[in-house]
């Protein structure tokens, strides 16, 4: 049984302010150490429960922020960017029998800590298919056409919510609870492993390959803070503006679909201005 983490900060133990995931700060270094930890607990769990390969794709930023020196050392990991399938790589190769998704967080708009949906603030809200659409959610949606499901989700209370929008049978951890969107009420990192552990056992009675779903096409809208970015984004091919901060776009199926929404969130990170956004 093959596992893939898909590891994202913004959700991991102890992480509740910009720059405690903002690689080269001083709170980066040290949340790195916890993130990690929450890793190496759901590594532990899964071989407990019977994996018997694990890989780890870093999904936040720069996507070099675990430590792979303090890594289990039965499992491999992806680390860097610019990767075809983004925060699922790896799930492409068809031979996945279970994903976690750790360190997730609440989509663009939610209350939830540290909530976006891949910027931190220029996208004020997506929707697929008609449906408010977190990070989890679309990655859920690649993962199934490739017959892997979602086994675990670990985050702030708020994120193990929005699981049950995409993955309502997946164990969840919560290893904080939302106060604010940069506050949290946290366990030390001791505890969330302990946690994580016994949970990643168990979600591997939930691991097996499925059939996948026939492609299905569906809308997919996004939502901006500013007028030029609505503009930037309708510059992809397919990409129409719907209204000033709004634009809409279909693909055939999710991998399309992601792909194009990477295209799109490129070209507006390239459009903002410091200050104005
Ligand atoms: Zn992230």
């Amino acid at each position: 049984m093959k596992i893939l983490i898909s590891a994202d900060m913004e959700g991991a133990t102890g992480v509740t302010w910009p720059a405690d995931c903002e690689p080269g700060t001083e709170q980066w270094r040290r949340c790195r150490g916890m993130f990690t930890s929450d890793v190496n607990a759901a590594i532990g769990g899964l071989f407990e429960g019977g994996a018997t390969e694990v890989l780890v794709n870093e999904a936040h930023s720069t996507m070099r922020n675990l430590l792979l020196e303090e890594l289990d050392e039965r499992a491999t990991m992806i680390t860097g960017r610019h990767k075809e399938l983004s925060m699922v790589e790896g799930v492409q190769a068809g031979d996945v029998d279970g994903i976690v998704f750790l360190g997730y967080h609440c989509g663009a708009g939610e209350d939830g800590v540290l909530a976006h949906t891949y910027l931190p603030n220029a996208i004020t809200g997506v929707w697929l298919g008609g449906q408010p659409a977190s990070e989890g959610y679309l990655n859920a949606a690649v993962v199934a056409e490739y017959g892997t499901p979602v086994i675990l989700v670990t985050g702030d209370d708020r994120a193990c919510e929005d699981a049950g929008s995409y993955a309502p049978f997946a164990r969840t951890v919560a290893v904080k609870d939302h106060v604010s969107r940069y506050a949290a009420r946290c366990r030390p990192p001791a505890r969330t492993a302990a946690d994580i552990r016994e949970a990643a056992e168990k979600a591997m009675l939930l691991a097996g390959r499925l059939e996948p779903p026939p492609p299905a096409e569906r809308a997919m809208e996004i939502e901006v803070d500013s007028a030029q970015l609505a503009q930037a984004a309708a510059m992809v091919p397919g990409v129409t503006r719907t209204g000033t901060r709004r634009v809409r776009y279909t693909s055939p199926n999710a991998y399309e679909m992601i792909r194009a929404f990477k295209a799109v969130c490129t070209l507006i990170s390239s459009s903002m201005e410091n200050d104005y956004g």
